[in-house]
Parts: C-alpha cells; structure tokens; sequence
C-alpha cells in the first residue's frame, strides 16, 4: 500500500518509512526539510514541501490517487523552544494541521494516523496512564498536540474524517540497520546526553532534578524503541479500519492509543542500563529539576495490544546499544 508520511524525514517519520518498506509497502514522504534530513529521504518518493502548501499536497495525491492512508508526523517538537517561540508553535503545529485536515477530508483522503504525544498526561498517582488519564499539557509545544487531537477529534465528527492518535511515550535508539537515527545536532535529551558524554563530547551528565515522588527521587518515563514505535503505525495503517469499527460504540470514527513499553524506569535506572551496556561509568553530577519538569509517566499499552495487536519488544539495552551506535555513525550518514 502507499502511505503518506509528513515528516518523513524526521527522525520518527524516517524510521515508520523504513518499516513500510521491509514490510512491502510505499512510503510517500512531504517534509519541508525544515527540521528534517534530505539524508534520511534516501530513494523514497519524496516531496519537498510544507504540509500548509495546498498545491503540492493536490500534486501528491493526484500523482498517487492510490495512498491508502496518511501519517502525520510533521511538527516542531522542541518543548523548551515552543516556551520562548509560542506562536511558530501553534502556528506550525496547530494552524498548519487544521488546514491539512481540511484539505484531506475535502479530497476525501480520509484515514489519519496522528502523531500524538505523552506529554499530554497529568501526573497520576503510581505514575501508570491509561488513555482515559486525566490531561494537563504542561508547555506550549504539548498544549499543540492537544489542540491537534481536539481538531482531528471534532473533524472526524463533523466531516468524513476517521483519525487514530498514537500517544508516544520516549522513544529511543535508532534504525537497527544505522538507516537512520536522532539528527539533532546537541540532543538535550535523557539518552541524546547519556550518548554525547560517552562519546567524548560531554564531560559530564547532569541528572535533573532528585526530588520527585518516585522509587528514588529522579523522574520517570516509558522508553520505548523507535523500530517498535514504527512498527506500531504498520499495525495502525493495516488494521485502521478495524481500529476505528472497534470504537464504533463511541460515535466518532476516532481512536486514542498510548505507545509505551508498559514499563516505568527511572533516570537512575536508566543511567544504570547505560552504564551496563556500555561499559563504563558515566560522572554524573546532580542538578536541579529543569523548568518545566515532570515526575513523569508510563504508559499502560493494553489498548495498543487489543487493537494493534502490538507490543514492544525490544529492550531498553537494545535502544541504547542502538543509539550509542548511531551515535558513532551519525556524522557519516548527515553532513552537518
Ligand atoms: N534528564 C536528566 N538530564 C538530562 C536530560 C534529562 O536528568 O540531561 C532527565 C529529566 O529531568 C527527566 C528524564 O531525564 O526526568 C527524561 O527527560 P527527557 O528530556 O529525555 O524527556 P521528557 O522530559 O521530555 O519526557
């Protein structure tokens, strides 16, 4: 099947294309190539355009009257920027998609697999959110992706729209195959920082904030593999319709679904999982909770198992062995 993928040359939406692929099917890529890498399109179809360009994403469609779904990926994504950068936020992320929306309902393009996010939760005790969790986006960047939900939500009970949102919980690691990774030059990420003090890079990790409610005071989040959070959009484009008959019961052709491992670990945890796998210590210095911060959240993916059929099954070592490889390849794959 043909599958469109904005944002398909991002870190995520790269990785969904190359599972496509190994599974049969034709990714067709639209990235303005604003934050996205020209090396990870490779020999896909590809469009370079913004998602907001009417004419092109005619062209795209009229080229392949045949795309069977679209997974829409393409976003800004850097939580501490869209605080200093509000309206590129909301403007590129909300107003953008709203008229992409349209513009696939009016061309009758109606399956939507919506990139979503965790950073939607509110902190619940013992940590565990289901998809009925109460929300409470804490940044401009994740009060985006709500408003997008809310939008795709709305338009699939008003227009011909059927849309799934996939809610990520943190990814990590990188193609298996080195095909492609995290293109960020200077990660601020948890396993971005780990990789770039391994490497040389860094001299030290700074473990952000000691203090929460958690089993030892550093905060908490789901680190799911990025090949099994793409392989997740295979099961969400070839099963779609199934997904959306299951919520049949709810009225609107519109499902919500946490992607996690199911599985909680701490940054001390995680740091301990990094050390084994690489091999040696990491100095680690202790500093404040960063603005913004949150004690965190795991997700509970039983709704990813029942109507996916998915689950993660790779391990948190396996992601970091992955990102710590890409992390020596990535200089040769992208010309900075
Ligand atoms: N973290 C840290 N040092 C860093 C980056 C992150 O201790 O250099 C901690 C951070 O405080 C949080 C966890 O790692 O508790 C995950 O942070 P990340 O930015 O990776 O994910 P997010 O907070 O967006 O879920």
């Amino acid at each position: 099947m043909k599958i469109l993928i904005t944002g398909g040359a991002g870190y995520i939406g790269s990785t969904i294309a190359s599972v496509l692929e190994d599974n049969g099917h034709t990714p067709i890529l639209l990235d303005s190539l604003v934050t996205g890498r020209r090396e990870f399109v490779r020999d896909r179809i590809f469009y370079e355009a913004d998602i907001a360009d009417r004419a092109m994403v005619r062209r795209v469609f009229s080229d392949h009257p045949d795309i069977f779904a679209t997974i829409h990926c393409a976003a800004l994504i850097v939580v501490p920027e869209s605080v200093t950068r509000p309206y590129e936020y909301y403007k590129e992320n909300v107003v953008k998609s709203m008229e992409f929306f349209r513009l696939l309902s009016e061309l009758g393009y109606n399956r939507v697999v919506f990139s979503s996010s965790a950073a939607l939760y509110d902190v619940v005790p013992g940590f565990m959110v289901t998809e009925e969790s109460p929300l409470r986006p804490n940044s401009p960047y994740s009060r985006t992706k709500y408003m997008m939900e809310m939008i795709l939500s709305d338009f699939c009970s008003a227009y011909n729209l059927k849309g799934i949102a996939l809610r990520y919980f943190n990814p990590i690691g990188a193609d298996p195959k080195m095909r492609t990774g995290l293109h960020i030059q200077f990660p601020t990420h948890l396993i971005g920082k780990l990789v770039e003090v391994a490497l040389g890079r860094e001299p030290v990790f700074y473990l952000t904030g000691v203090d929460w409610p958690t089993r030892d005071g550093s905060g908490i989040r789901d680190y799911l593999h990025v090949w099994d959070l793409a392989r997740a959009h295979l099961n969400a484009v070839e099963r779609f319709d199934s997904v959306i008959e299951a919520e049949a019961s709810v009225g609107t052709p519109y499902s919500v679904i946490n992607l996690g491992t199911g599985k909680g670990v701490t940054v001390k945890e995680f740091i301990a999982a990094f050390e084994k796998v690489y091999g040696q210590k990491i100095p680690v210095s202790i500093r404040p909770a960063r603005p913004g911060d949150v004690a965190g959240a795991f997700a509970n993916a039983d709704k990813a198992a029942r109507l996916l059929g998915w689950k993660a099954e790779l391990s948190i070592e396996q992601g970091i062995a992955d990102a710590l490889r890409w992390g020596q390849v990535r200089d040769r794959v992208i010309h900075y």
